[in-house]
């Protein structure tokens, strides 16, 4: 038997009564975007989150997009975010007309290191930088009181990229709540996923809130008054819906998220692997993935596929290695943690329709490679 690394078939399998039924509500409805549905799924989310607002949009690159404008950052401001992502994140710096800057990561959790931040801080003399998007990789939060202090010390607003993180706790508190704006996706893959693009942004800043609202629409104030120059960029009525049915599993779905990786921590102990770090000071992580770090990561991964065992690496390539971002100014060796996490992280199979017998196969087999 295959093991997949990820099966959303399973997921919809499981709610396709209350998936069909939303699905027919909204097609016989004759409204799509922006309505009713939307408008629940924004206060259910909000309240999720523990915010005032939540606006929803197209994806999550729009989200940091249009986060990062209604905040006032764009052409000629500084922002800095990591590098060991996939595109999304930079290329919402981008396209918010900043020019996005890289700090190094912390090597244990793979998150923005703080004294990484500090320094590239202190080399801003002409005070270029305005912000920093911090991105909860592989839902694990970043260590936010840190970051917030230094960003308050310097003036700088803070973005949070929540795209991996839905519901993930720093210090007890939803993350997406501390900076001016927290960023989600609803990509299919992520911890609750729409069956297309969608995106939200949260924030308890009202003024943010209503410039996300008229940027998402062509910039319109009212009906044909258009006071900011916009995008088009909704969360449509099918999957506001989809999700308003996903919202009420996301924290089931989590805690088996967390249960599945409990057991591949417990497994695969003392192997010789780098494991995820364990939660601390009420923090709780997500697991949108699993990830471990292994020296001989491109042998491990092969050995698995020949046992039927589907692996992936988020990421192979950090950003200043990427062609379309090549002119940044960064060259290989400016960011050595990054760049080596690139080289090792592997990513195991976690989803919650996952049987735990199957984690156990994945550990037997890495055990014996290993
Ligand atoms: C998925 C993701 C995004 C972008 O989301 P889209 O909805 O695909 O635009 C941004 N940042 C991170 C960290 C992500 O995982």
């Amino acid at each position: 038997m295959r093991i997949l690394f990820l099966d959303l078939k399973a997921q919809y399998r499981a709610i396709r009564p209350e998936i069909d039924e939303a699905l027919g509500r909204v097609l016989a409805s004759g409204w799509y975007i922006l309505g009713r549905e939307l408008e629940e799924f924004e206060r259910e989310f909000a309240s999720y989150c523990g915010v005032r607002h939540a606006v929803g949009v197209g994806s999550g690159t729009a989200a940091i997009q249009l986060a990062l404008s209604a905040a006032g950052i764009g052409p000629g401001d500084g922002v800095v975010t990591v590098a060991n992502v996939s595109a999304p994140t930079v290329a919402a710096i981008c396209l918010a007309g900043a020019t996005p800057l890289f700090a190094d990561i912390d090597g244990r959790s793979g998150n923005l290191d703080p004294e990484r931040l500090s320094a590239v801080l202190q080399r801003d003399t002409g005070r270029q930088i305005k912000a920093v998007v911090v991105v909860h990789l592989y839902g694990n939060p970043a260590n936010l009181e840190r970051i917030l202090a230094l960003a308050r010390e310097s003036g700088i607003k803070v973005i949070e990229d929540c795209c991996q993180a839905h519901g993930a706790l720093f210090r007890g508190t939803k993350v997406g709540s501390f900076g001016e704006a927290g960023c989600f996706s609803f990509y299919p893959t992520k911890n609750i996923g729409a069956y297309g693009d969608a995106g939200m942004v949260v924030t308890n800043d009202d003024g943010i809130a209503e410039r996300v609202r008229m940027l998402r629409n062509y910039g319109e104030k009212e009906k044909y008054l258009n006071t900011e120059r916009g995008i088009n960029s909704r969360l449509d009525e099918i999957q506001a819906a989809i999700l308003k049915v996903k919202l009420a599993y996301c924290d089931r779905w989590n805690e088996t998220r967390r249960k599945l990786a409990d057991l591949y921590s417990e497994q695969l102990a003392g192997c010789g692997l780098k494991l995820p770090l364990p939660d601390e000071n009420g923090s709780r992580q997500v697991y949108h993935l699993y990830v471990v770090r292994a020296k001989d990561r491109e042998y491990l991964r092969a050995r698995l596929q020949e046992k039927g065992i589907a692996t992936a690496v988020h990421y192979p390539r950090p950003i200043h290695f990427q062609p379309a971002y090549s002119d940044l100014g960064y060259a290989p060796g400016d960011l050595p943690e990054t760049e080596a996490a690139c080289r090792e992280v592997l990513s195991l199979p976690l989803y919650p329709e996952l049987e735990p017998q199957a984690v156990l196969r994945v550990c037997e087999a890495i055990r014996e490679i290993v």
